[in-house]
């Protein structure tokens, strides 16, 4: 099994097709893409400057292009740009940039864009594009996107295991006396250590926190009894993240925390269910969101059931109520139903799965019942 997924010749020549193939179907004329996941995507280029431009030029007629400054040309070495051959069009500081990539694009009339360009570089080519109009090239690239091939679900599962490994520390350092900000210390350096180039995200909600989704970690010192939501992930090198919740309790939490804890435990249980190719999005959301309904909760889950994930940790598809979207095999996103009782407690379960032929593979693997510490 391979260890990265830095694209060849081969795989370069194929997203690209594909993306001129998506762009030609929805009426576009040439793709823009300055340095981001997009372009991480297409070419495996990561890194440039943002003030000064660089860019593949995509036209769906004609030969793909990069735009380079020359003092970040050696950088492309190696990358899906080099390993391709398509031509690069290298300039010094002095130079228009901007009439560089409009002159190559010559006479184009839509032209889609990242949605991460810089405005300085979106209005500089608007300036010297002017018969041109530019849209956003979302519409376009997420058709790419949202559906893995065999590599990047690969990665997808590294990533779940990496994540999966630093839970299975994290009961050992959930002790009462212990501060959420101590426990996620431990936490960044263990999911460094596990392989991430970084820990992008680490909620520590302990108690009352826990009922806030997007806490981080605080001085607040844990207690026994406590029920400690722990969401946490981050980018293996090849750049696919890592995204994973498990809810713990510092010794004995009590009954009543238990039977609401079951509701959401068959909750995420049937949104996993529910992940097949032929279901929307929808349908996963609502599959998770009735069990706790049902159950006397839809009030205390404030959130969609759950997020694409690949180059970025939020993506397309987004899992909410009314998204048809129908699945289909590759596509990846997480199932994280939560029930957050407001100065009280909170809990939540995320798993990241991957849409198969029949149904889903889950890629963390850790038990989702609450564990206590
Ligand atoms: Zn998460
Ligand atoms: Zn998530």
């Amino acid at each position: 099994m391979s260890t990265t997924v830095g694209p060849d010749a081969d795989r370069v020549a194929a997203r690209l097709d594909r993306a001129r193939d998506a762009a030609a179907a929805a009426g576009v004329d040439a793709l823009v893409v300055t340095p981001g996941p997009d372009l991480q995507y297409l070419t495996g280029v990561v890194k440039h400057s943002h003030e000064r431009l660089s860019a593949l030029l995509l036209p769906v007629e004609g030969a793909a292009s990069f735009v380079v400054p020359r003092l970040e040309r050696p950088g492309l070495a190696g990358t899906g740009v080099d390993r391709s051959g398509m031509e690069v069009l290298d300039w010094v500081d002095g130079e228009d940039a901007h009439a560089l990539a409009a002159g190559r694009l010559g006479a184009v009339r839509r032209v889609a864009v990242a949605a991460d360009m810089p405005a300085l570089h979106v209005l500089g080519l608007r300036d010297r594009m002017p018969d041109a109009t530019l849209e956003l090239a979302t519409p376009v690239l997420r058709e790419l996107r949202m559906r893995k091939d065999a590599d990047e679900v690969d990665a997808l599962r590294r990533a779940g295991a990496a994540i999966d490994s630093v839970h299975a520390q994290v009961p050992g350092w959930l002790v009462a006396g212990r501060t959420e900000a101590e426990v996620g210390a431990d936490i960044t350096a263990a999911i460094v250590a596990a392989g991430h180039t970084e820990a992008a995200f680490v909620i520590v909600g302990s108690g009352p926190n826990g009922a806030s989704p997007h806490h981080e970690v605080s001085d607040r010192v844990l207690q026994g009894g406590d029920v400690v939501v722990v969401d946490i992930g981050g980018p293996l090198p090849e750049g696919y993240n890592s995204d994973s919740t498990r809810t713990y309790a510092v010794g004995d939490p009590g009954d009543a925390v238990r039977e609401v804890y079951a509701v959401l435990q068959r909750a995420q249980e049937a949104g996993v269910a529910a992940a097949r190719p032929g279901a929307t999005a929808g349908d996963v959301d609502e599959a998770a969101r009735a069990i706790i309904r049902d159950a006397g909760y839809g009030e205390n889950f404030i959130h969609r059931t759950g997020h694409g994930i690949g180059l970025e940790v939020h993506e397309e598809p987004y899992i909410g109520g009314g998204n048809d979207l129908v699945l289909e095999p590759g596509m990846a996103f997480s199932i994280e139903p939560g029930i957050y009782l407001p100065e009280r407690w909170g809990a939540r379960i995320e798993d990241i799965v991957v849409v198969t032929a029949t149904g889903c593979e889950q890629v963390n693997r850790r038990p989702r019942d609450l564990i206590s510490c």
